[in-house]
């Protein structure tokens, strides 16, 4: 005869290391990986600080995205302890983890010693709504739709790349976007910036952006600034943004913001279209390539679409804008592979994507230094660009 389940949790119990709440508090600080794997309803009613969520229904698949190496410290809590020993049975037989203990009383016991408890931010009725297709992917869920909501992401341009960028990620639910552009809206921009329209012809495109944004999704805060982007104010803007999206069209502000980024550490997802053709990549600082890695000196100046006005397929700034803002919302999410130390090249012609692999350059001018190093005079340094752009006739 089988034996019965509380037979089975009992022998569980003998074999596996369970730990007071009292010592869980001291682990905590000294870096042990406390995870809840209770169902979602009940994580909302409160959690350990600190502790990361992943349900003991998807411990087999989601525990690496919590605890990447198999001989850091592990803790497992449920309400009362007996769903964490079965799951730290199924971490050390199954998965090869090697120091693994489970909350003896679990967040009951925890909770009668009086020790804090972490209230998540709920999403009110109507967000829940908004945001249901994300919550019904385990890799955004709650926690993902939160994470998003509290994310702060700058664009760079309000144009071809921006306007689909913008629509999506607020559309997605990005909380905060800052939209820096000093242009104003142009009859033949609307061949391909979808988020201004006909009626806003002479607004400035800040304001148009914003209104689209703000009817799309009113969750959105929009942070508007109606400059050009210069070594003047880019070390007043970046700060306190998450992430960048460049959507830039000249090459010496690129190489700037790639100095003020590496310098902040903050990443960017960059594209850049020309004609038929598109790239893309996330340069995240010191985690990969940076700009200036990538390109160390600039494109021959025929190449460099900032020198005049070309012609673009009004598509094409739709299809690249989109993988950036899916570059954008997997790094908030932290999931999937990003970008980072790829060129994606999409030949909208040939219906062709290829990929190259990019590496750090050890000696970069740029982010072979530590942050600190980088000094104002040095961001964006770049030959004359009136020079640059006459090599090109
Ligand atoms: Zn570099």
């Amino acid at each position: 005869m089988s034996p019965s389940g509380a037979e089975v949790l009992r022998q569980i119990k003998t074999r596996i290391d369970e730990v007071d709440p009292a010592v869980v508090r001291e682990q905590v600080s000294n870096g042990a990986v406390v995870v809840d794997v209770r169902e979602a309803d009940e994580w909302s009613t409160g959690h350990i600080p600190g502790a990361k969520h992943v349900p003991k229904s998807y411990i087999e698949t989601r525990i690496e995205g919590a605890a990447p190496d198999r001989s850091q410290h592990v803790i497992l809590y449920c309400q009362s302890g007996n769903r964490s020993a079965w799951a730290a049975r199924t971490l050390i037989d199954d998965l090869g983890y090697e120091n693994v203990e489970s909350m003896t009383g679990g967040i009951t016991l925890w909770k009668d010693r009086g020790y804090e408890v972490e209230q998540p931010r709920a999403l009110t009725g109507e967000q829940r709504e908004r945001y249901s297709r994300h919550l019904l992917l385990p890799e955004v869920g709650i926690d993902g739709q939160q994470r998003l909501l509290d994310a702060k992401v700058l664009l760079l341009g309000a144009g071809g790349l921006g306007s689909p960028v913008a629509l999506y990620l607020a559309a997605a639910g990005i909380g905060t976007l800052g939209i820096v552009d000093d242009d104003e809206v142009d009859l033949s921009n609307l061949q391909r910036q979808v988020i201004h329209s006909s009626e806003r012809i002479g607004v400035p495109k800040v304001d148009s952006a914003e209104q689209s944004i703000t009817a799309l999704n009113p969750d959105v805060r929009v942070d508007k600034y109606p400059v050009r982007i210069g070594p003047d104010n880019i070390m007043d803007i970046l700060p306190g943004y998450d992430i960048v999206v460049d959507g830039l069209d000249n090459f010496p502000t690129r190489y700037l913001l790639n100095d003020a980024s590496v310098r902040l550490k903050i990443p960017v997802v960059s594209a850049a279209i020309l004609g038929f053709e598109g790239q893309l990549s996330v340069f995240k600082p010191y985690d990969g390539p940076c700009y200036r890695c990538l390109f160390p000196v600039p494109p021959p100046a025929e190449l460099a679409p900032s020198c005049g006005a070309n012609g673009v397929l009004g598509v094409l700034p739709g299809t690249m804008g989109l993988l950036q803002a899916t570059e954008v919302i997997k790094l908030v999410l932290d999931e999937g592979d990003p970008l980072i130390g790829r060129l994606l090249m999409y030949d909208a012609l040939a219906a062709r994507v290829t990929e190259v692999k990019v590496r750090r350059d050890p000696e970069c001018p740029i982010c072979s230094r530590p942050p600190e190093s980088i000094s104002d005079d040095e961001l964006g340094v770049f030959p004359d660009y009136e020079a640059f752009c006459a090599g090109a006739h």
